[in-house]
């Protein structure tokens, strides 16, 4: 419990920081991006014109990474509403096995009937995107990859080493045969531009975007890594009682109450 609440205490810190770097640099971003618009308006020659189109180019790549940041720092707002996991897996299932491959194996273990999650969906999509191109990374000569849904209520003692309230919540697990992590890298994974990847491949804000979606989603996230033999990710969301069919809460009495 004592590592738990280091980790999360550290993760603030972290998330502070880069926060207000981002934050600044989005800014510079946003006026280098306003200029070279002015210029294109004005410049004729192909030379130029290329030059600027390439500045351009990087321009947006640093704003994607600015997101990226304010993602895990928290300071992006989120587009919350209530959603069904399920659902939102299913509608999602086509870009996630394409980001698989051939070589990895992807398994979907969805239940009929789930509680609703309160989430920005596209956030939701973004993140378990995020974890399968990972998980393919980690599996080079193929494998297999899993993501199931289930349901748990968290005791006070199983939440508090978690520093979330008890309650329901919907677990998303997508676990991986893969090359797995030393515990050392897995201490590590959730820290902004934190990589083992090639320079190039990874930028080590995958995991934290992750990280940042789930926790100011009221979650948790939590590793599971052997080495040699494969990595679970296990993300707990709480529950907002049972998904309906016809969207409408009024005039069911199965709803659990939202917390
Ligand atoms: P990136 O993918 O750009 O490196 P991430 O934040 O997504 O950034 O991941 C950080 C690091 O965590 C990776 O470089 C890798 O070492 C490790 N990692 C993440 N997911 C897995 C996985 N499924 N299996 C093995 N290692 C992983």
């Amino acid at each position: 419990a004592q590592a738990a609440l280091f980790q999360s205490q550290k993760m603030e810190t972290v998330g502070q920081l880069t926060g207000g770097i981002a934050h600044d640099f989005n800014n510079l971003l946003t006026i280098i991006v306003n200029n070279l618009d002015l210029l294109t308006r004005s410049v004729t020659g192909a030379r130029e014109t290329r030059l600027i189109e390439s500045a351009q180019h990087a321009a947006e790549r640093g704003a994607q990474l600015t997101q990226q940041l304010l993602a895990f720092s928290r300071r992006q707002p989120l587009q919350s509403a209530l959603h069904d996991p399920v659902r939102l897996i299913e509608g999602f299932e086509t870009v996630l096995r394409r980001a698989c491959g051939e070589a990895v194996n992807l398994q979907l273990s969805l239940p009929s009937r789930i509680s609703m999650i309160n989430v920005d969906g596209a956030q939701f999509e973004a993140a378990l995107l995020n974890l399968v191109v990972n998980a393919r990374d980690a599996m080079p000569d193929g494998g297999d990859l899993t993501i199931a849904i289930g349901e748990t209520n968290l005791t006070e003692d199983r939440a508090a080493i978690r520093s979330i309230p008890a309650g329901p919540y919907v677990v998303v697990t997508v676990k991986d045969t893969g090359m797995g992590m030393t515990p050392d890298v897995a201490s590590r994974v959730f820290e902004p531009f934190f990589t083992t990847k090639e320079v190039g491949k990874g930028t080590g804000l995958g995991l934290s975007q992750v990280y940042g979606f789930i926790t100011q989603s009221g979650g948790h996230i939590e590793v599971d890594s052997t080495l040699g033999q494969g990595t679970t990710i296990t993300m707990l969301l709480p529950a907002h009682g049972e998904g309906q069919e016809t969207g409408d809460e009024e005039q069911s009495d199965t709803v659990r109450p939202a917390r």
